[in-house]
Formats: C-alpha cells, sequence, structure tokens
C-alpha cells in the first residue's frame, strides 16, 4: 500500500487522542516510517527533529542498538508472561534495579502498563492501605493544574478542566489547592496544603503530586523547597504522599528522579513513559515495605492488593527497561545533562525579545513557550485562535514535531540531543513562532 492509501484507511478507522477529528480528517497526516537518533522520517521522505521525545518517552534516542537487541533477545525467549500467579527474569531484574535507584526505602515494585495505571494503583493501594490501617479515608489531596493521565481514578486527581471536566460526575473526592507554581515561595504553597490537611484530619488517604513541575498543566515549576514542606507536613498529618514522575522520571529534570533535587522520598513513586526509553508500555508503582506488610494477611482475611493489568510487567518492555538503565549508567548520561539543560535556558532567554511571547518555563530538559495575543494590554490568545497548533504545524513544515498545551509551545527533547541539535530545533520554534504571529 502506498503511504496515501494507507492515510485514507487510517482516516476511516483510527480514531485519534485528544484530537478533534473533523480536524484531523479534514489535515495532511503526517505518517512516520522510521526513527533515528532524535529524528523521525516520514513517509514524505522528509526527517523531523523528535523535538518532544514522542510524547515526553523518548531518553536514549530512536533505534539505540543496545535496547533493540535487548528486546530481540527477549523476544526469542518469550513475549509475554503474566504476573499473575507466574514470574520472568526481566520482571526480577528490573524490580530490583528500580529499587536501587529510586529513592531511600522504595524497595516494593507493582508493574502495569502506563502512566495513567501507575497513578491508579498508587490511589488504590493509598486507600486500601488505611482500610487495612482500620481507617476508612475517602479523600486525596491534588494540586490545580495537576495532571496524571486519562483513567477515571487518575483523571479524579487531575486538574486540568479543560481535559477533565466534563466526567466530574463520575469522579470521586478530591480536594484541590492552588498550583504551587503560582505562589510566592515554598511556604505559601506550604500553607494551602495545611490548611486543607487541617480541615480533614483523618479523612485523606494521600497527597498526589507530580514533583518539580506540572507538566501537562503547562511546564509549572515548583518554588524550591516545596517538596520538602509537603513531605513534613504529610509526616506531621499522618497522610501518604504519592509522587507522579510519569513525566519527570529518567532524566526529564536533570536527576534521574525530580523528586531527588529536594531528597524527599515519597510513599509512592509513579513511572512510566522513560522506562523504558519510550520503546514499550511498561509503568511501575514503588512504595515501602510499610505499605506492602499491611497488605500481608492470611488468604481469607482477603488483604491482597485486588489490582493487576494482562500486560503489567511484560518481559520484552522489562528488558527494554534494562538497556534503557544500562545505557544512563554506560554512557554516563546524567553527567552530561547540565550543559544541555543550560544551553537550553540560554538560548530560550533569546525568546523572550520575541512580541508574543509572554514567559518561558523550564525545569531540566523540559520546557514551555507561553504565548501571548498583546503583551501590553495583557490580552490572551483566544482557544478559536488554535495559536498553539498553528505554531507546531508551521514547525512541522520546517522540520520539527512538537505539541502545544493550549498557547504554550513545548520542548521536551530526548535526552541524547546534542547542543547542536538543541540550537536547530529552537530556531525552528523560533520561526515557527515569529512566521505564525507575524512578529
Ligand atoms: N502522569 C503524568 C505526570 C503524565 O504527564 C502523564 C501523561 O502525560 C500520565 C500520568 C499518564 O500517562 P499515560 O499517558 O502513559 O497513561
Amino acid at each position: 500500500m502506498t503511504p496515501l492509501d494507507l492515510i485514507a484507511l487510517e482516516k476511516r478507522h483510527v480514531w485519534h487522542p485528544f484530537t478533534q477529528m473533523r480536524d484531523w480528517e479534514a489535515s495532511d497526516p503526517l505518517l512516520i516510517e522510521s526513527g533515528d537518533g532524535i529524528m523521525l522520517r516520514g513517509s514524505d521522505g522528509r526527517d523531523y527533529y523528535d523535538a518532544n521525545s514522542s510524547m515526553w518517552l523518548n531518553v536514549h534516542g530512536h533505534g539505540r542498538p543496545e535496547i533493540d537487541n535487548a528486546i530481540r533477545v527477549q523476544l526469542d525467549k518469550i513475549a509475554q508472561v503474566t504476573l499473575l500467579g507466574l514470574t520472568h527474569e526481566p520482571a526480577a531484574l528490573l524490580a530490583a534495579r528500580l529499587a536501587e535507584i529510586a529513592p531511600e526505602g522504595l524497595s516494593r515494585v507493582f508493574f502495569s502498563d502506563n502512566g495513567s495505571t501507575a497513578v491508579e494503583v498508587a490511589l488504590k493501594m493509598a486507600f486500601q492501605y488505611w482500610q487495612h490501617k482500620g481507617e476508612s479515608r475517602p479523600r486525596f489531596v491534588a494540586l490545580n493544574d495537576g495532571y496524571h493521565g486519562d483513567t477515571i481514578g487518575a483523571v479524579s486527581v487531575g486538574g486540568v478542566s479543560l481535559f477533565h471536566g466534563i466526567f466530574k460526575p463520575l469522579l470521586f473526592t478530591a480536594e484541590f489547592i492552588p498550583s504551587p507554581a503560582l505562589a510566592q515561595n515554598a511556604a505559601e504553597a506550604a500553607a494551602q496544603l495545611e490548611e486543607v490537611l487541617d480541615r480533614y484530619p483523618g479523612e485523606i488517604s494521600a497527597v498526589v503530586m507530580e514533583p518539580i513541575v506540572q507538566m501537562a498543566g503547562g511546564i509549572l515549576v515548583q518554588p524550591p523547597g516545596y517538596l520538602k514542606a509537603v513531605r513534613e507536613l504529610c509526616d506531621r498529618h499522618n497522610v501518604l504522599l504519592i509522587f507522579d514522575e510519569v513525566a519527570t522520571g529518567f532524566g526529564r529534570t536533570g536527576t534521574m528522579f525530580a523528586c531527588e533535587q529536594e531528597d524527599v522520598a515519597p510513599d509512592f513513586l509513579c513511572l512510566a513513559k522513560g522506562l523504558t526509553g519510550g520503546y514499550m508500555p511498561l509503568a511501575a508503582t514503588l512504595t515501602h515495605e510499610g505499605i506492602y506488610e499491611a497488605f500481608l494477611g492470611d488468604y481469607h482475611e482477603w488483604k491482597t492488593f485486588t489490582h493487576g493489568h494482562s500486560y503489567g510487567g511484560n518481559p520484552l518492555a522489562c528488558a527494554a527497561a534494562l538497556a534503557t538503565l544500562d545505557i544512563f549508567e554506560q554512557d554516563n548520561v546524567l553527567a552530561g545533562l547540565p550543559a544541555k539543560i543550560a544551553h537550553i535556558r540560554e538560548t530560550l532567554e533569546t525568546f523572550r525579545d520575541l512580541p508574543h511571547v509572554n514567559s518561558i518555563r523550564q525545569a531540566g530538559l523540559a520546557a514551555g513557550i507561553a504565548l501571548i495575543k498583546d503583551k501590553d494590554a495583557g490580552t490572551p490568545y483566544a482557544l478559536e485562535d488554535a495559536i498553539g497548533p498553528k505554531i507546531c504545524a508551521r514547525a512541522r513544515e520546517l522540520g520539527l514535531i512538537t505539541r502545544p498545551l493550549g498557547p504554550i509551545i513545548t520542548f521536551l527533547p530526548p535526552l541524547v540531543g546534542t547542543n547542536e541539535q538543541i540550537t536547530e530545533m529552537l530556531e525552528i520554534i523560533r520561526q515557527a513562532i515569529v512566521d505564525v504571529t507575524g512578529e
């Protein structure tokens, strides 16, 4: 079949995520045929920069021989083994490896297969933990502008109303506090959390949040000291703490896990996306022995965690994850990140001169360029201006793929990108902004 035939076929049958399908049907979709390093090859024969790491997933580049080989080697043995009643070598090795690199104490690993389920698992484990302790705690605390995925539990603690408002009648109880990025400092943001913790003594199972930066909410960076303050408040109020590092994990913010930057360990750590280098669907929810032990008992007591996903801990995906972690070590990837992060910061500084750039947000190798219709008058772009999609469409014409978050253009390149490639990518984004805004 020709690429055109394939596109016609897919337009007839595929329903795309987060996509207005009427626009899609009228559009000229890009069919990706292959990838190499940080480049994607389209069926049009052109190469495109993968400037959002294929939706914040890719870490060491596409087509890494080490990851490809690890998957092939496992494929020669077996492609899938259920963790319901059986186990396998890559799951055992990966769980031990994650426990080794995670913040101290997080030694138990529950595998699932995507970021939303990693969060669902943490929420349900936290709730059930309190049940086992003889307490019913029906509430969670979450942040405005937080995003934890699209399954109903994850949506219940999601704070991006544009994505999830419609599902409100289906959701469980969560208390939302303002995004800490809006506070003057960590103390102010922590006081907002404390106020809610004080309001519902003995009713809150856990606080759930993305640490250091709320990614899908608009690359919202938290004030320094916030995580430490949150941990201290959770301890004082005897409430569990869930860190969703689905987007921030695996080097994205400059350290293996974002919470390391404040030396804070949560009670649950949710991982997905970069866990397999962006090659296979896999997720993990880590917790400590204190939680795990509360679920132990005689069979008839039914303290079992009755939750699981058919493909959770898939051996091919675990093999990809092990190879991804090997590359972190072999290539000393984390040591190379500060120079790249500084280069992104310096280059983005020059964007501030553009008349429609309102703010630049950055946490490590995650950046957002927020656009505004009229800076002097403070007039935002309206939804119907579709400024983000238009700029990303222009960037694609110029040879770069990324996605907007409303009026914010995101830049989350694979960690393997060089400074030279970063310069080229940001040059394209800058050009796309100028072309679409006209100045
Ligand atoms: N949590 C965070 C912080 C995310 O950014 C995302 C996805 O972007 C998710 C959870 C959901 O992950 P998935 O799309 O794999 O379900």
